[in-house]
């Protein structure tokens, strides 16, 4: 069995981030939080491991601001906070976030000395338009080469992308997730854009130069690019951002914020692939869908969602669902 896996975050409030991207209010943020340095991330490790139960294995993941793009000494000084923790084997791993245009060959051998084995790229969109619209500060030459070069050093990659950003549509966020595919990662990460207060996103909004990104666009869009990155064999290990309770709690003023956003997505392809199976078999009017272990509540959706749209829109009386051994590559099949 393999053991269960568990993340040790240590917060890099904009360290060594050049930029201020629109929908970013990390800038604010970091003016309010203290630094990190070597005892916050050996007290995160002490704290973390602490809690947590032999048989995890815990990596530690620096996330927030561009690691890379940290003046050299004081990624050292983190990483060697982290150093007797991963010969002890306390810590099996370290991931760090960073930048496209702040990966370069000689970090990526200091990385890899450390014992780094994840990179987490924020691509965001590879269209230059949008990238530029909301003031990354890279082009989407700068993700290939990056990713190329990742990969070139034996890490793991991680790319991310957001959805909704200024300029974006629905063909250039399925553009930038075909273009991610073929960079070959390890993982996806998916954001679609949430409005925060004390950003330029959430001006742009006030002044209506920015339309937003609403939760039901992102989970439409979500739906396609969840199948795109599923039949590319890439796991979608995040969908939306994490909530927390300042988000929850007014700072998300508007755009693609629900605490369970992955689910709505999931719930979404299930909908998507029903409609389909209906559209092309004949049926009774009270049919039952089958569907894999555990998998029933995405197919009914929350509150019956997808139970009731599908009666809606096939004409239906009843709709059964239930658990069913589904053949390799199905999610959803029609029973009866
Ligand atoms: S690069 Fe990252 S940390 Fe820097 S402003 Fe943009 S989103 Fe924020």
């Amino acid at each position: 069995m393999k053991p269960k896996r568990y993340i040790i975050p240590v917060f890099i409030p904009h360290l060594g981030c050049p930029n201020d991207c629109v929908f970013c209010n990390q800038r604010k943020i970091s003016g309010k939080l203290k630094p990190a340095d070597g005892d916050t991330v050996k007290n995160a490790i002490e704290s973390s491991k602490s809690a947590l139960p032999d048989d995890v294995s815990a990596e530690l993941a620096f996330y927030g601001g561009s690691f890379t793009a940290i003046p050299a000494e004081e990624q050292i000084a983190l990483l060697e906070a982290a150093l007797p923790f991963l010969r002890t084997g306390a810590i099996s791993g370290i991931r760090v976030s960073t930048r496209p245009d702040a990966i370069e060959e000689q970090c990526l051998v200091r990385l890899r000395n450390y014992g780094v084995k994840t990179i987490e790229l924020g691509a965001q969109s590879m269209d230059d338009g949008v990238l530029r619209a909301s003031r990354r500060g890279h082009g989407s030459e700068d993700t290939e080469r990056a990713a190329k070069l990742i990969k070139k050093h034996g890490f793991s990659l991680i790319l991310q992308m957001m959805t909704g950003l200024p300029g974006d549509t629905e063909e250039k966020s399925v553009l930038t997730a075909k273009k991610l595919i073929s960079l070959s990662p390890d993982g996806v990460r998916v954001y679609p854009t949430v409005i925060i207060r004390d950003t330029a996103l959430y001006e742009l909004w006030k002044r209506g130069e920015y339309r937003e990104h609403s939760v039901e666009d992102a989970v439409n869009l979500g739906a396609r690019l969840f199948k795109l990155f599923e039949e590319a064999d890439i796991p979608v290990i995040r969908f939306g951002l994490n909530p927390s309770d300042e988000l929850s709690g007014g700072d998300a003023a508007g755009g693609a914020y629900h605490p369970a956003l992955g689910e709505l997505v999931r719930s979404r392809v299930y909908l998507n692939l029903a409609r389909e199976l209906l559209s092309s078999t004949t049926h009774d009017r009270d049919i039952i869908l089958g569907v894999g272990r555990g998998c029933v509540s995405l197919m009914t959706g929350q509150r019956r969602s997808n139970v009731s749209a599908l009666i809606k829109e096939f004409g239906l009386n009843t709709i059964k669902v239930l658990e069913t051994d589904i053949p390799a590559g199905k999610k959803v099949t029609i029973l009866h």
